[in-house]
């Protein structure tokens, strides 16, 4: 086939040159008129063969019928005009000329239309801008002529304006289409609209020359440009489509071809101010001027409706739709600002810092799919608990913020519990169920701070107390929280554990089985000056990040070791538990000095226990793991402590050499609530499970003779908790010297 149109546009270009070679007024009838004939009918014949054979042949076909319409327009005017003859006006031949435009327009929009629905209304208002300047333009010069020289009959006159409307509509969809089309225009399309711009050309210069004003030019292009445009037609039908990526972002439409649309309606407007233009130019380029002023009405409405998106999404955070820590400084910015005004000072605002507990542990267990879906489902269960008028924001990972206009503390922290109630209430997932808990921070404006910053760093600050101690809310206290005091506690701190100024307070263990004491866990407290006994998940924190916590540990490891060895002279043969965190575990030396320390008081490494929580051993499992075999070796007794506290996986229990297993007082408080039957069943197979691994069992935070009583039914062996009795310093413990009636308290006991 290419070697068909190779030959086809070789002949184009022989005439062409003949064209070009010959006197303007000299024509070859053979040639100009059977040849170009022939050579039309060749090239239309090959379009509706390509149509008949290809599988979407609706707009090959419409632009095959099209070209033979016209290729037959030229025969019969061959054949009227042989002999020397003149056609009539109009003839027979312009009757297929003309339906070449209506199969034309049907092809152009099918080709069009496809490109369509993926384009939006300012797309198709460049499409007609470009389209109906260019149908202007064309129309400035064809209208002009035709009107100047045209006369006769009302048919002729109709036949003559047939042909400049219908090149006029022709080029307006050809430029109007290149205009709508995205990114690169296929080589079809290319060849078609550049087909129609010379047919546009070569009637234009064919009005020319039927009202007498030719010239040489014009004659060699009224002669070539239809063949030229049949066979571009001709040659397009066999093109490929262009074949996009869908992974290529097509580009968006040019403006070019609108901006010179736009360009020709105002000049020939203003063209017109000062030499008359034919009203159907005026006409077209008025409607293109309007045609742009819509465009520009719509594209500002779409400008402000894009504004308002990318302000909402710069605003909002993707996984959970609720407003992001930019929304959060810019509502308490505004707060802050309208603070300044001293009519609005008597507006308080707080500040809820929720932090959620355990949320690495389900990421890192259940996939980072499972944490989304937890962050998803908070926004709505946790606004079922807040008013219209408070917002929820998420800070970052699993931090959340809660402002509360118009509220004292007071209210703030009833909030903060319902949430913690809320948050504590399982999420059910798609296959299974989590728990994660929170622990909440409170800060209130303008009380504790001036800006957004400083509010938020002081609800952060609590939070992490929160954290860290018993209650999981915490409202922001300047004494213990603010930075400055912060620094100094830190100082005072160090002189507490250097100059031994800490208390170690102990808590009995009883065996459930024989009713004797067996064991004292050491619980280290600050007796401060100042801010009275503080408890150790209060000023732990502090000491890990001032790097004391070594000497913190030593220090009430010295002391439980020195108080077991009295007690063990005194024929009291408890073991004690001293707490570990995971800095002392990281430490290589530690093993060496807690044997040297029983050392020194003459102490079998059996008598005493370090107690590491589950939370730490999770945290650096491995290192754990190695530490845990390292001192059981040495003969010192290892317990998990709180376990049960934090998402827990039983597989790893089977590897760790741990010598105790103590479950936290969550299992108790959940033994006391909610489905007791399963609870029940659950702490009864931990308690199987730590046997069978050959551990011991303690049970934390035992309050009353119920759970005591509860637990030596099902096999627990130690119990340690308040109702037996509260950790005191080793003075004030009065030991009992035999065994505990069941369901005594120790110190009624002693009492
Ligand atoms: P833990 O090791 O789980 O200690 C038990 C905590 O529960 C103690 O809190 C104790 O006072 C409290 N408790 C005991 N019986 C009951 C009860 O019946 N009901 C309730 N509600 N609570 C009870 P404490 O002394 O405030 O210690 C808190 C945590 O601080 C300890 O938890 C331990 O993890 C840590 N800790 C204490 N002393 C030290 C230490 O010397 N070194 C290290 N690294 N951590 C320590
Ligand atoms: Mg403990
Ligand atoms: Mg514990």
């Amino acid at each position: 086939m290419l070697g068909i149109y190779a030959g086809l546009a070789g002949l184009l270009v022989a005439y062409f040159v003949s064209l070009i070679v010959r006197p303007p007024d000299q024509s070859v009838r053979i040639v100009d008129s059977w040849g170009v004939g022939a050579f039309e009918l060749f090239a239309s014949a090959l379009c509706l063969f390509r149509a008949v054979y290809s599988r979407r042949r609706v707009v090959p076909l419409m632009l095959g019928i099209g070209i033979l319409s016209w290729s037959i327009g030229d025969t019969v005017l061959a054949a009227e005009s042989a002999g020397g003859g003149s056609p009539s006006v109009p003839s027979l031949a312009d009757l297929f000329w003309l339906g070449f435009y209506p199969t034309i327009y049907v092809a152009l929009v099918l080709l069009t239309r496809k490109h369509l629905n993926r384009t939006g209304a300012t797309t198709w208002l460049d499409g007609a801008v470009a389209g109906l300047g260019a149908a202007a333009l064309c129309a400035c010069f064809a209208f002009n002529t035709i009107l100047h020289s045209v006369g006769g009959s009302a048919t002729t006159v109709a036949t003559d304006l047939a042909y400049p409307i219908g090149d006029g509509l022709l080029l307006m969809l050809a430029v109007g289409g290149t205009a709508i089309i995205p990114g690169r225009k296929s080589p079809q399309w290319m060849l078609i609209a550049g087909a129609i711009a010379i047919t546009a050309i070569g009637d234009t210069f064919n009005l020319f020359a039927s009202s007498g004003s030719t010239s040489h030019l014009g004659a060699i292009l009224n002669g070539i440009a239809w063949p030229c445009a049949i066979l571009l037609i001709s040659i397009a039908v066999w093109m490929r489509p262009l074949q996009s990526s869908p992974l290529v972002q097509s580009r968006t439409v040019g403006f070019l071809l609108p901006g010179l649309g736009a360009l020709a309606g105002l000049s020939i407007l203003v063209f017109d101010t000062v030499h008359q233009v034919t009203p159907v130019a005026v006409g077209l380029a008025t409607a293109t001027l309007i045609a742009v002023g819509i465009r520009l009405a719509v594209s500002v409405r779409g400008l402000r409706i894009l504004t308002e998106t990318r302000r909402r999404q710069a605003i909002t955070d993707e996984l959970t739709g609720l407003g992001n820590r930019r929304q959060l400084f810019n509502l308490l910015d505004a707060f802050f600002a309208d603070h300044a005004d001293p009519e609005t000072v008597d507006r308080p605002l707080s500040l809820l810092y929720v932090d959620l507990d355990h949320f690495k542990e389900i990421n890192d267990s259940f996939g980072h799919s499972a944490g989304d879906e937890v962050l998803r489902q908070l926004g709505p269960r946790l606004t079922s608990h807040l008013r219209a008028t408070d917002a929820l924001v998420r800070v970052g990972g699993d931090e959340l913020a809660v402002l509360i206009m118009d509220t004292d503390s007071t209210y703030a922290a009833t909030v903060a519990e319902r949430l913690i109630a809320e948050l504590e209430q399982p999420f059910v997932l798609d296959t299974l169920s989590v728990r994660v808990g929170a622990s909440i921070g409170i800060a209130s404006a303008p009380t504790d701070a001036t800006d957004s910053t400083a509010l938020l760093r002081c609800a952060d600050l609590a939070m992490y107390r929160a954290k860290v101690g018993p209650s999981p809310v915490e409202l922001y206290r300047r004494d213990i929280d603010d930075d400055g005091n912060r620094l100094r506690l830190v100082d005072e701190l160090r002189d507490a554990i250097l100059g031994g100024h800490l208390e170690v307070h102990f808590q009995p263990q009883v065996d459930l089985v024989t009713g004797t004491l067996s064991a004292m866990e050491a619980l280290v407290r600050w007796p401060h000056p100042r801010l009275g006994l503080i408890p150790p998940l209060e000023f732990i924190p502090l000491a890990e990040e001032a790097g004391l916590m070594q000497s913190l540990t030593a220090f009430v490891l010295e002391r439980a070791v020195e108080q077991c060895a009295a007690w063990r002279a005194a024929r009291q043969m408890v073991t004690v538990s001293v707490n570990v965190s995971a800095t002392n575990l990281l430490d290589s030396g530690f093993s060496q000095s807690v044997m040297a320390a029983l050392a020194r008081h003459d102490l079998a490494p059996a008598s005493l226990i370090l107690e590491i929580t589950e939370t730490t051993i999770i945290r650096d499992f491995d290192l754990c793991k190695i530490v845990i075999e390292q001192l059981r070796k040495l003969g010192l007794g290892v317990s998990i402590d709180d376990f049960g506290a934090g998402v827990t996986s039983l597989a790893y229990l089977g590897s760790l050499a741990a010598s105790e297993l103590k479950l936290d007082r969550s299992f108790l408080t959940r033994l006391a609530t909610g489905d007791t039957e399963r609870n029940l069943a659950l702490v009864r197979a931990t308690i199987a499970l730590g046997h069978k691994l050959n551990m011991r069992v303690v049970a934390e935070g035992i309050e009353d003779l119920e759970a005591l009583n509860l637990l030596a039914s099902i096999g627990c062996d130690l119990a340690q908790g308040y109702f037996i009795s509260e950790p005191m310093l080793a003075a004030d413990l009065a030991l009992p010297a035999a065994r505990l009636e069941p369901g005594t308290r120790l110190d009624t006991a002693v009492a």
